[in-house]
């Protein structure tokens, strides 16, 4: 992928309702998304044009705003449009799309009532890197020091800005570690999420994942939950211990960016992505096709 900053490159964003030149697509200092973390998002990818799930990451934008307290002012159908339009103008079959919704300017302190509700679409080139020989190896996982917050604290089933800043500390203290991520527990110090992806671990040919109670409960995971059941795996979701790490065979994160990737190690822990990883992986590489070329 080009090294070029995110705002310097060439293509069009959808804008409030109108497409506009990449460059030109820009939001004042005080906005209150940026200052208050009034901001929610979708990632998505477009495969050979078409958006897996489109409606799908659609109605979690809508339901993550509202989780926020405020309406985003298009339907699902109007933001599915959008997207598939942003993806053809920008000629880009094989994309990453991203969604973003966030309150404006018209107040400036924590109560903003009346501030209006923005809505802009970016998607650039992100092919999807499936080598499965490579991919095979697994990624290397640290240990996050930061936990999932209890929903009690936080609307934690939005896809909300405010909730990214743990992740981008914890994954910066990974990758200096020479980690490619961290997993984080949850705020009762059971086995949660990776800091952008889902997890699951394989034992004696049974899938197990954490119950998504605070945490995303990610498209592709459930993506994955009903392939492996199309394949007859049985799968578990339920509270995963951290002592338990080290009796699972298998384990692999999930997700829009990161598609089916295996884990090869979990801090002290190793794992040897083996069968079941690899079908759910060429399954999900289907699956996202669109239908037409699928067959
Ligand atoms: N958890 C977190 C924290 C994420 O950022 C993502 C990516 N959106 C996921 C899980 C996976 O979600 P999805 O499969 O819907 O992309």
């Amino acid at each position: 992928m080009s090294a070029i900053p995110f705002d310097q490159r060439e293509g069009s964003i959808w804008f409030d309702g109108v497409l506009v030149p990449w460059k030109d697509a820009t939001v004042h200092v005080l906005s209150h998304g940026l200052h208050y973390a009034s901001c929610v998002f979708e990632g998505e990818r477009a495969y050979g044009g078409a958006i897996f799930k489109s409606t799908e990451h659609s109605e979690r934008l809508l339901q993550s705003g509202r989780l926020l307290d405020f309406e985003i002012p298009y339907t699902a159908a109007e933001i599915d449009a959008a997207k598939a339009l942003v993806v053809k103008t920008n000629g880009k079959p094989d994309a990453y799309v991203r969604p973003v919704a966030w309150r404006g300017s018209e107040m400036m302190g924590v109560s903003a009532q009346n501030n209006k509700i923005h809505l802009a679409i970016a998607s650039w080139e992100w092919p999807s890197y499936f080598d499965p020989a490579a991919r095979l190896k697994g990624i290397r996982l640290d240990m996050a020091d930061f936990r999932r917050p209890d929903p009690a604290t936080i609307p934690s089933k939005a896809k909300a800005s405010g909730l990214y800043m743990i992740c981008t500390i914890s994954k910066h203290k990974a990758e200096r570690r020479g980690y490619a991520d961290a997993l984080m527990l949850d705020w009762r110090g059971h086995v949660a999420e990776c800091t952008g992806a889902n997890i699951f671990f394989v034992k004696d040919g049974v899938l197990h994942t954490p119950t998504a109670d605070c945490f995303l409960d990610g498209i592709t995971r459930r993506t994955v939950i009903e392939l492996a059941k199309r394949r007859g795996i049985a799968v578990n979701e339920r509270t995963i211990l951290p002592e338990e790490l080290s009796s699972f065979s298998e384990c692999f994160i999930c997700g829009t960016a990161a598609e089916v990737t295996p884990v090869g190690e979990i801090g002290p822990y190793r794992y040897t992505p083996a069968a079941i990883t690899q079908t759910l992986m060429e399954d999900y590489s289907r699956e996202v096709l669109p239908k037409a070329k699928a067959a």
